[in-house]
Order: C-alpha cells, then structure tokens, then sequence
C-alpha cells in the first residue's frame, strides 16, 4: 500500500494541535485536568497537545480497540488497558486521534463517567461525521475530514504508518 496524497501536512497538524492547546488552556488552566489519551492512535497527538499545555495536568491512558486489521468497524468495543488516576470529581479531558463511527468514542466515555468525575470532555484530532453510528459528538475538534481512510500521525492500517508525520489516504 502507497499513500495517494497527503491529507493534512505536518505543519498544517502543528499549527492546529497549538490552536487546541490554547482553548484548552483558557478553559483548564485553573482545573489541574486529567488528559486521559486512547492508545494508541492518540499518542502523536497527545504529546504535541500536552506540550501547549502549559497549566498543571495530569497524563493517563486508556486502551480501546475495535478495528481489527481492516478499514472497517467491527462494531464490537474491547477494553485493553484502563486508567490508573482514581478520576471522582477531576476535570477530565479524553484525547483521541479520530471520531468516525462514535462506537469506541461511546464506550469509552461510558466507562470514564462511571468513575464519577467532576466534568469529562472530548478531545479528537478528527473528526469523520459521515459514519457516525453512535450519538457521540467532540467538544473540541481538531480537523472536520471526508469519509477516506487516512493514516499517519498515529493512525495505522494494519498496525503500520503510525510514525508518518502528516496524515495521509492511502491507494486504494
Ligand atoms: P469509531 O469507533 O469511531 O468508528 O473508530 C474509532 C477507531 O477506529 C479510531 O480510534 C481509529 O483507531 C479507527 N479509525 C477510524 N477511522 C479511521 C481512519 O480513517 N483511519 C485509521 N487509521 N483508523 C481509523
């Protein structure tokens, strides 16, 4: 598999993660929030976004997972790894590379509320809303994208191009 174009160049993503940092910062600043990043498409992302983050926070992170190998969802969410930071009555923000069905995006949000915190907020790079399944939307959006399979910055097709610095189509 070959990228067929670039989507979002790497100065394109900067600039943006930056402009993210910044309205977090207005609303977060006095809050010490927790930032619970999705493993791990989010962990590009997650690092660029803390480091305009400059309030007291803390980092955790929580693995989902519903790919598998393919470009589709299966539908079914699996939990692989939790947090760790007991979140009752934080200020929680979950970072996530990409919003497309909503389907992990619901669970995981789910299973954050359960653990009681104070506010929990929705942070994604992406945001692909021709596929939403689930009633979930973003509170605070990076980029809106056409319904493409994209990869990089994180993002994987089977497991590779996560280390791209852009984000990409591939060939089909
Ligand atoms: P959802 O549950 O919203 O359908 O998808 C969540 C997960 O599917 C994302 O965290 C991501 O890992 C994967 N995913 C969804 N759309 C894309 C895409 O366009 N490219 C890649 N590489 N992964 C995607």
């Amino acid at each position: 598999m070959e990228i067929e174009r670039i989507l979002l160049t790497q100065e394109e993503l900067q600039a943006r993660v930056k402009e993210l940092g910044a309205v977090l910062s207005a609303e977060y600043a006095e809050k010490t929030p927790v930032f619970v990043g999705v493993l791990r498409g989010a962990v590009h992302f997650f690092t660029d976004l803390m480091l305009h983050f400059p309030h007291p926070c803390q980092y955790d992170f929580i693995g989902a997972a519903s790919y598998g190998d393919g470009t589709q969802s299966s539908g079914q969410v699996m939990l692989t790894k939790d947090v760790m930071t007991d979140l009752q009555g934080r200020h929680v923000v979950v970072v996530e590379d990409i919003l497309d069905t909503g389907l992990t995006l619901r669970f995981v949000t789910d299973w954050l509320k359960g653990k009681n915190p104070a506010s929990l907020k929705l942070c994604v790079l992406l945001d692909k809303p021709a596929r939403r399944r689930a009633d979930i939307s973003a509170d605070y959006i990076g980029f809106t994208i056409p319904n493409e399979f994209v990869v990089g910055y994180g993002l994987d097709y089977q497991e590779l191009y996560r280390n791209l610095p852009y984000i990409g189509i591939l060939k089909p």
